[in-house]
């Protein structure tokens, strides 16, 4: 069993949405001393795809492509020797998470998305605008989920084989929208560690909150392996 990590802001201020880089240093360093490693989602789907998880092995993925993560997280992580995976709306770029009125954070730039992708790290889909998939019409979503892949694909020169449900919103038909459009794993909002034989494009997490600390984040990838375990 092995956790993929939520995370969306790392800042200071705001307490939504966010960890500060003392508490996310703090996580990586635990992690460290445990004796794990970071990959990126599409390494494990490869992994998933031979029939094998690696042990200690640990995935962060950081939804919204939020300014905070390519100012604190990327150098961190690059202090560990660590690549994640950020997940980018991709019309949302350069702005703010307007679909959020009231916590607003800034949103990466198209430069920055690059730079992040020249460092390593993977860049994952999350749709064009960040709506609920499943209320809208077949059409829409399928355009939502097909035409971010190809605005990041231009944009990274990359294939874009990542993918994050917003809000954690699916359904059948969108889960099988996701498959169609070439992607080959995505994150859901469910809680709970990866096993082998789950389904690829129905990932489970761990969410980290900005009161976790290092313990914080043991007692949930605790908490993670309990439910996995009792199922
Ligand atoms: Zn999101």
């Amino acid at each position: 069993m092995l956790p993929v990590l939520m995370y969306h802001n790392v800042g200071e201020r705001e307490r939504h949405l966010n960890v500060s880089p003392q508490a996310l240093y703090r996580q990586c360093r635990l992690l460290q001393i445990m004796g794990f490693r970071a990959v990126t989602l599409s390494e494990l789907q490869e992994h998933l795809r031979t029939g094998g998880l690696p042990r200690r092995t640990v995935v962060f993925t950081f939804d919204d492509a939020l300014l905070g993560v390519y100012h604190y997280a990327l150098p961190i992580l690059q202090r560990f020797g660590w690549r994640a995976t950020v997940f980018a709306v991709s019309q949302k770029l350069g702005g703010v998470t307007d679909w959020a009125p009231r916590h607003r954070h800034r949103v990466m730039n198209r430069e920055q998305i690059a730079e992040l992708h020249r460092q390593g790290w993977e860049i994952g889909a999350h749709t064009l605008t960040h709506p609920y998939l499943t209320r809208l019409p077949p059409e829409d979503a399928w355009r939502e989920i097909a035409q971010c892949k190809d605005d990041l694909q231009e944009l990274t020169g990359a294939e874009i084989l990542a993918f994050c449900y917003p809000y954690g919103d699916l359904n059948n038909q969108i889960v099988q929208t996701v498959r169609a459009c070439g992607y080959e794993s995505a994150c859901t909002t469910r809680k709970g560690l990866v096993r082998i034989g789950d389904d690829p494009l129905l990932l489970p997490r761990v969410p980290v909150a900005y009161s976790d600390g290092a313990l914080g984040l043991l007692y949930r990838l605790w908490r993670a392996w309990r439910y996995t375990r009792l199922g």
